[in-house]
């Protein structure tokens, strides 16, 4: 939902510390030139001019959730100045709720104004994408499939609940896994700070930054509470990895 929630005045959404305000969960990958998004959130715009992108090259989404789609009709501008479609690439699952969420941009009949402009890739398993290779890191989110991503050493998995043995495997020797932990308190398709907390326990990357927060988990508050190497990521944290 975002931090400030709307209507909400707890400690969190009213904090002055801008660590506590959270836009909704996506991640910017820049390598060779290229910009790829993974989830084009309904505040994609706004991260985009906050990140200062240039030119997006693809977008690679996890799931079909509001929170983690909306921001589609947004990446138009880029269309018109790369004069071209934008690649997006998603499981076959999530590709049918996008065409059916977006059903204006599949349309046959001719547009009287611009749209996004997209070339569907269906993810079936590991593929290359301007030189990297992006590994799909399956997880149950309550009783929906999600994707995770691994790139190189980084891993980033959001709105799980679940991640089966199998996808374990793909995430070991991580130097940074960023993971769903979204509050405290139970939720029945979402990854809490002690589950998180046990699977980084689990899988020893040597970093780990918690991600999708709601406003139950205060910035410095929960930091404090956190293993050193556990930390939660706030809007605009970026970092370097070797691809
Ligand atoms: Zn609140
Ligand atoms: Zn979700
Ligand atoms: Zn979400």
């Amino acid at each position: 939902m975002g931090v400030p929630t709307l209507g909400c005045h707890c400690a969190v959404c009213e904090s002055t510390d801008p660590h506590d305000k959270r836009t909704r969960p996506s991640v910017l990958l820049s390598y060779g030139g290229r910009n790829v998004v993974i989830d084009t959130t309904p505040d994609f715009r706004y991260q985009a001019m906050r990140a200062h992108i240039g030119r997006l090259d693809a977008v690679v989404y996890t799931h079909a959730h509001a929170d983690h789609i909306l921001g589609l009709d947004d990446i138009r501008p880029f269309n018109l100045k790369q004069k071209g479609v934008v690649p997006i690439y998603a499981s076959a699952e999530t590709l049918a709720l996008i065409r059916r969420q977006f059903a204006y941009i599949f349309d046959e009949a001719p547009a009287e104004s611009t749209m996004p402009l997209v070339e569907l890739h269906e993810i079936d398993g590991p593929f290359d994408l301007y030189g990297a290779r992006i590994i799909p890191v399956p997880a149950m989110h309550g009783s929906q499939p999600v994707l995770g991503f691994r790139l190189g050493s980084v891993a980033y998995l959001t709105d799980f609940s679940r991640v089966p043995e199998s996808s374990k495997a793909l995430l070991q020797n991580l130097d940074h896994l960023i993971l769903d932990a979204l509050r405290y308190v139970p939720h029945p398709t979402h990854s809490t700070v002690e589950q998180s907390l046990a699977l980084v326990r689990e899988l020893k990357p040597k970093h780990a930054w918690f991600t999708h927060i709601c406003h139950d988990l205060g910035h410095a508050e929960a930091n404090a509470r956190l293993p050193e190497n556990v930390r939660l990521a706030y809007d605009g944290l970026q970092f370097e990895v070797p691809l």
